[in-house]
């Protein structure tokens, strides 16, 4: 495989999509060794085939607000690489939404979903809608919208959408009752619905429980635990919430979070009431954590990222490349021996090489974060099966499924002296199984 005159190509045909270039690079990085030893995946061009998506779906969401206003969004839909299941992946609803973003979280959707274990695969849609400041109905009515358009492209074995950030519980309802209503279908088309039409327990905390569960095991691969660890966590919404439940629960303390205005440094730790404190923050919408500080008389520190605190462990909870090259080194000097990515992309290409060059242990995105599409596909089953299962089944597939996805990671990262390289590692075991399913499949 020629990596560069590859990445040449893409640049070219898909130019200042930053984030998918910088996604699609990574992997080919790291899978070249074990793609070059398969002189067939070369001849099937598995690559050139892997790196665009199947198809995608771009359309205008216009929707009236409050005011009587018309407002005009766009909606996609990345149907990236059905291979190995239908395909599956969020929506985020953000401003900072376009293509490429979109185009860089479905990348790593195929692969994430890969490790899973289950048969899903790589999707991702969402709207440069901005959730913060508008009143329930405006939402209501921009969900209805957006599902207007979509849900001719969706189905319960076709691609299932469902959360990621700024979609949760309220935006699946509105427009899982939308899809109904359309598709005249009760079928479970999206994932990450109410308890009541569907939903999976443990599904909300699923993707910061699955990122504890995914640590403690690297930490307990080295020897050590999560017992008396101070952590770092940025971010302050579901996936924050979730991980810093677990963490608690497990004996480590979370020191921070934060949000686009700044952080909090609670040194006595967030925990019990402070952290169900979370979900209350995030609803009033207003996506600022200094009101934290007033409540709880903790540190508030304005425009500036947790990962300037001394700190064992940092969970980077927030979004893609909030943990720089910079960000790295200060958290190196005062000791730190684990990062693990419950967002996406979280740390930059240049903070990942400092990171591996001094061995900290560092799990990627798609690993570490797996534990959320995962119940996804575990609401899924439950939906095509008509029954629901009790939150210790859930928990239990859960920790299993993060617990082989560990055990990939460390079969395809190990190194000869023993470090292992977890981003090597979930490249290749995901890459693996979608290649194989495709060159099973013929050219299509
Ligand atoms: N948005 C989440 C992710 O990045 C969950 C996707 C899903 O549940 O389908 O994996």
């Amino acid at each position: 495989m020629n990596i560069e005159k590859l990445m040449q190509s893409l640049e070219a045909k898909h130019p200042g999509e930053n984030e998918y270039l910088q996604a699609v690079h990574e992997v080919l990085m790291t899978i070249e060794d074990v793609y070059n030893a398969h002189p067939e995946f070369e001849q099937a061009k598995i690559a050139e085939r892997l790196v665009e998506p199947d198809r995608i779906i771009t359309f205008k969401v216009p929707w009236v607000d409050d005011r009587g206003d018309v407002q005009v969004n766009l909606g996609y839909r990345i149907q990236f690489n059905n291979a190995i299941g239908p395909y599956k992946g969020g929506l985020r609803f953000h401003p900072s939404v376009n293509l490429s973003i979109l185009k860089f979280l479905g990348f790593e959707q195929i692969f994430k979903n890969a490790l899973t274990t289950l048969p899903m695969g790589g999707g991702k849609g969402g709207s440069d809608f901005n959730p913060k400041g508008k009143s329930d109905a405006e939402v209501m009515r921009f969900c209805q919208a957006f599902m207007t358009e979509l849900w001719q492209y969706i189905g319960p074995e076709t691609d299932v959408p469902a959360g990621d950030i700024g979609v949760g519980g309220r935006e699946i309802g509105y427009m899982y009752g939308m899809y109904r209503k359309l598709a005249r279908q009760n079928t479970g088309v999206l994932t990450g619905k109410n308890l009541e039409f569907g939903g999976s327990l443990i599904r909300p905390e699923a993707t910061g429980f699955g990122g504890l569960y995914f640590v403690k095991q690297m930490l307990e691969t080295a020897g050590t635990s999560l017992k008396g660890k101070t952590i770092a966590i940025s971010g302050f919404g579901n996936v924050a919430w979730g991980a810093a439940t677990k963490a608690t629960e497990l004996g480590a303390k979370v020191v921070s979070i934060s949000g686009p205005d700044g952080y909090i440094y609670d040194e006595d730790g967030i925990s019990g009431e402070k952290i169900d404190y979370l979900l209350e923050l995030r609803a009033t919408c207003n996506d600022i954590v200094s009101p934290y500080a007033e409540k709880f008389g903790a540190k508030y520190i304005p425009n500036r990222r947790p990962w300037e605190l001394k700190v064992d462990i940092a969970l980077p909870c927030a979004t893609q490349n909030e943990l720089d090259k910079n960000d790295a080194k200060l958290l190196i000097e005062n000791g730190v021996i684990c990062v693990g990515e419950i967002s996406n992309m979280g740390c930059t290409p240049e903070a990942i090489d400092l990171l591996l060059k001094h061995k900290i242990m560092y799990g990627p995105g798609k690993a570490v974060n797996a534990g959320g599409v995962a119940t996804s596909g575990l609401e899924m089953t439950q939906n095509a099966m008509h029954l629901s299962w009790t939150a210790p089944e859930v928990d239990a597939k859960l920790h299993q499924i993060m617990s082989e996805i560990h055990t990939q990671c460390v079969r395809y990262g190990r190194e000869n002296d023993g470090y292992i390289n977890y981003m090597k590692g979930a490249n290749v075991a995901g890459f693996l199984k979608v290649a194989k399913a495709m060159m099973a499949q013929g050219i299509i």
